[in-house]
């Protein structure tokens, strides 16, 4: 068993400089946690807490329900890999391996089954004889990770470990992470600022910024109930667009235009103090339907004014018509083959539609 619990972690760094601010969160037994967020918003400094790297301001930490705030990263049997990772370039891979292992005092045959069994899982049989340095550096990225996970921790913690490599070799490097994970039954906490990663990667992820926990919970229903603007503008790419509107009903809002108001029904409600308020209505690129002709209800015109081809997909910019300062974003498939230039229809499906006030999300949606 390895459940992670944090209760109200606070991390003051000297001159009262908050790298995190009262975090509480649970990683549970097994679980694959992705700490997303943007530089400088307390995620290194979370882990090193959690490793043992960092002092605890305030609050506690507990493994299995016990407390380790005091104890060594030793005692708490973490492993810990970190972007700038460091082999022994004068020992074979295989003692690269094995060192985490002796160093724990575990003899001949036991260090040789562990260090064959973890090499077999991150496919480093063939290499075990040579030195790190004749690797390429996706492997040699691999002997490093076997090394940190050979010793079967409690919590794995790896903060952004493959960042900096290339796109090519990320891919296949953290799709070995999770399988490893699995394979060996690990509770893991993984930072990065990628959420491309994360999504790729996690059961769950927790969102941070500013040293504040924002919200934790899976792709899902980080995507679909944001807790506030700021997750609902950082998870998705391209972001989520939001659009100055009044609400107009309990269930309908309006973008006013200069010579048009354009309506729109949404799934679930909003408190009636709202009607008549200005609000922010929020919509994804990926769930809006772009045509050529007008739909009945909730659509809005627009001109094309930026095609970003991606693969076969298309991002387009398109200027609301009669708004002459909104910006859309919206997804299209490239064989819909839309110029610059073109007029369009945005069509907003009702049960995609976010309404916010003052950053808060505000319309009540029954979650299936
Ligand atoms: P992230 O890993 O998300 O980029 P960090 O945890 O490294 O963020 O940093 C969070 C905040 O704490 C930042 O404002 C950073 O400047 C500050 N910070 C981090 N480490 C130290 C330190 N050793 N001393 C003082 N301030 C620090
Ligand atoms: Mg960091």
């Amino acid at each position: 068993m390895s459940r992670v619990e944090a209760r109200n972690l606070w991390k003051i760094y000297p001159g009262d400089v908050v790298g995190v601010k009262n975090l509480s969160f649970v990683c549970e037994d097994k679980e694959f946690l992705a700490v997303l967020g943007p530089s400088g918003s307390g995620k290194s400094s979370t882990l090193r807490m959690l490793a043992g790297l960092e002092e605890i301001s305030k609050g506690e930490l507990l493994f299995d329900g016990r407390v380790v705030n005091h104890l060594s990263p030793a005692e708490r049997n973490v492993a810990l890999a970190f972007e700038s990772y460091a082999l022994y370039y004068r020992l074979s891979v295989y003692e690269n391996i094995a060192f985490p292992l002796r160093a724990r005092g575990l003899k001949g045959p036991e260090v040789d089954k562990r260090v064959k069994e973890i090499a077999e899982l991150m496919e480093l049989t063939p290499h075990l004889k040579k030195r790190p340095g004749s690797l390429p550096g996706g492997l040699q990225q691999r002997v490093s990770l076997a090394r940190a996970l050979v010793r079967k921790p409690n919590v794995t913690l790896l903060d952004e470990p493959i960042s900096h490599m290339d796109q090519q070799v990320r891919h296949e490097i953290r799709a070995r992470i999770r399988h490893l994970h699995d394979e060996l039954g690990l509770t893991t906490i993984y930072v990065t600022h990628d959420q491309a990663e994360a999504i790729a990667l996690c059961d769950r992820m927790l969102i941070i910024h500013q040293g504040e926990l924002q919200q934790i919970g899976t792709v899902e229903e980080i995507w679909n109930y944001p807790a506030n603007k700021f997750v609902a503008y950082f998870v998705g790419e391209p972001a989520m667009n939001f659009i100055p509107a009044l609400a107009k009903g309990t269930n309908q809002i309006v973008i006013p235009g200069e010579t048009e108001e354009f309506l729109f029904t949404f799934e679930g409600e909003v408190d009636p103090k709202y009607v008549d308020s200005q609000v922010e209505l929020g919509i994804r690129p990926q769930q809006i339907e772009v045509s050529r002709e007008r739909k009945v209800a909730n659509s809005v015109s627009g001109t094309v004014k930026i095609l970003e081809f991606q693969g076969d997909k298309v991002v387009l910019t398109v200027s609301l018509d009669d708004q002459p300062r909104s910006e859309v974003k919206a997804v299209v498939a490239a064989q819909e083959r839309y110029q610059e230039g073109e007029r369009v229809w945005l069509y907003f499906p009702p049960p995609v539609i976010h309404i916010f006030v003052e950053d808060l999300p505000i319309i009540h949606r029954e979650k299936p």
